[in-house]
C-alpha cells in the first residue's frame, strides 16, 4: 500500500514538473495574439485612433469615431461611463476597441497595435500578436541596440519570444496573459520600436528556447557580476531547473558584465544608520513594530552555490527573522532595493559597508554579457546556450 502511495506521489510530482502545455510536438503552433495588461488603476481614460477607429460593446453593437475624436473613459457606475466631447455615449463597458488598415489606437496618448480591450474595473488589455509585441518589448529590455551588438538582439529576441510563449500557455484561460511591465516584461507599445531591434525580431520569427522539447523559461537580468544563479539560489523553494544553473560569464579570462556600472558596487553606513534602515525595512516587512536598538545581530547564515546570500538571519529583542530570495534585497533597502543578493559586508570602526557584484536575480541570460559576447563576434544560438545550458534552439512558426 505504501509503495503504490509513492508512485502515485512521484507520478504527480512528474506531472506537475513538465506541465503537458510546454511541450511542443510535432503539430505546428500558430503565432498567438497575447492578451498584454496595460494599464490598471487609471481613472479617467483616453482613447482614439491615428485613423477611423471602431468600439464593439458586449452585445456586438459598433460605433464609428474619427481620427481627430478623443473618448473618455471613466468609472462612475458598476458599468464605467464613456464620453464623447463632454458628453455620455450609449456605450457601456466592456467595450472592445479596434482600428482597419494602418492606423493605431491611442490609449493615453500612446500608440498600440492590435486590439484594446477594457473591463468595468478600467483595466485595459492590449491584444497584440506576439511579433508585434516583441518588437515593443526587445528595445525596451536590452537597453542599448547597436548594430555592433546585434546578434545579443537577437537572442534577447528569442529569449523573450519564449518568456511570452511559456506565460501564454500557463495563462491561456485567464483574463490576461502578460503584465507589460516588470513583473513580466515591459511593453511599451508602438513608440517603443527601433528598427534595429525590429530586425532582429524579424530575422528569428518563431525561434524559441527548447529543453527536451520544453519550452523553456528564458529568465534574463541585466548584469550578473562574473557569475549566473542557480534557479533555485534566486528564487527559494522553487524546483531545479537543469538549464538555469550558474555559468561563469567569462571569456578568456575575463568577465563579460564588468561594462555594467553594476558590476561591482558599495553601500556605505555608519552603524546607527544601518540599524535605523534594518529596523524600519524589517518592520515593514513582518509587521511588528522594532527598533534600532532591538537590532541584536544581524548575519549572513547561508550561501547558494553560487556564492550568493540565500538566507540573512536578524536577532532581535521581539524575535529571530530570516529572509530569503528578493526579501534580501528589501531587507537593506534604501528608495530602492540592493541591486542583487550577491554581496558580502564587513565592519570598518563605526561604519557597515556592503560591497555586492551585479543587478538583478542573476539567473539566466546576463544581457551585459551577452552584449559583450556579440562584439566578439559570438551569434545569438552560442549567446543563448551558453546561459540556458543544453537547450536548443527551434523555429516552431
Ligand atoms: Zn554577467
Amino acid at each position: 500500500m505504501r509503495k503504490i502511495l509513492i508512485i502515485i506521489l512521484l507520478l504527480t510530482a512528474c506531472a506537475k514538473r513538465v506541465k503537458k502545455y510546454y511541450i511542443v510536438k510535432k503539430k505546428k503552433f500558430k503565432e498567438p495574439v497575447l492578451k498584454v495588461l496595460i494599464i490598471e488603476n487609471k481613472n479617467p481614460l483616453w482613447i482614439g485612433g491615428t485613423n477611423v477607429f471602431y468600439a464593439v460593446d458586449r452585445k456586438g453593437k459598433r460605433y464609428k469615431f474619427f481620427a481627430n475624436q478623443r473618448l473618455k473613459i471613466k468609472r462612475e457606475s458598476k458599468r464605467g461611463a464613456v464620453y464623447l466631447e463632454g458628453k455620455r455615449t450609449n456605450l457601456n463597458l466592456p467595450v472592445r476597441f479596434y482600428t482597419k488598415g494602418k492606423g493605431y489606437l491611442l490609449v493615453q496618448g500612446k500608440r498600440y497595435r492590435g486590439n484594446v480591450m477594457i473591463d468595468p474595473f478600467l483595466r485595459v488589455i492590449n491584444e497584440v500578436k506576439m511579433e508585434d509585441y516583441l518588437k515593443s518589448v526587445v528595445p525596451l529590455e536590452i537597453g542599448s541596440p547597436f548594430l555592433s551588438n546585434f546578434e545579443a538582439l537577437k537572442a534577447q529576441a528569442v529569449c523573450a519570444r519564449s518568456y511570452a510563449l511559456r506565460k501564454y500557455l500557463e495563462r491561456k484561460n485567464n483574463f490576461f496573459h502578460l503584465y507589460g511591465d516588470i513583473r513580466d516584461q515591459v511593453y511599451g507599445g508602438r513608440d517603443a520600436e527601433r528598427e534595429i531591434t525590429d530586425l532582429a525580431v524579424k530575422l528569428t520569427k518563431g525561434e524559441v528556447v527548447l529543453y527536451r522539447n520544453e519550452i523553456a523559461l528564458t529568465l534574463f537580468h541585466s548584469t550578473c557580476g562574473g557569475r549566473t544563479a542557480y534557479f533555485d539560489e534566486a528564487f527559494p523553494g522553487k524546483e531545479f531547473i537543469p538549464y538555469l544553473k550558474s555559468v561563469r560569464c567569462n571569456f578568456h579570462g575575463k568577465d563579460l558584465c564588468k561594462n555594467s556600472p553594476y558590476y561591482r558596487w558599495e553601500r556605505r553606513f555608519s552603524v546607527r544608520e544601518f540599524k535605523e534602515l534594518l529596523s524600519k525595512n524589517i518592520s515593514d516587512m513582518v509587521s511588528i513594530n522594532i527598533r534600532p536598538q532591538d537590532i541584536i545581530d544581524f548575519r549572513i547564515s547561508e550561501r547558494g552555490p553560487s556564492g550568493r546570500v540565500k538566507e540573512i538571519r536578524v536577532k532581535t529583542r521581539k524575535g529571530t527573522f530570516d529572509f530569503k530570495g528578493y526579501e534580501i534585497r528589501k531587507l537593506l533597502k534604501k528608495g530602492r532595493n540592493l541591486p542583487s543578493n550577491y554581496f558580502s559586508f564587513k565592519k570598518r570602526g563605526k561604519n557597515v559597508i556592503i560591497i555586492g557584484r551585479g543587478f538583478g536575480h542573476g539567473v539566466g541570460l546576463c544581457q551585459y554579457g551577452a552584449l559583450a559576447l556579440a562584439k566578439k563576434g559570438v551569434n545569438y544560438e552560442r549567446i543563448l546556450k551558453f546561459y540556458y545550458s543544453g537547450t536548443k534552439i527551434k523555429k516552431i512558426y
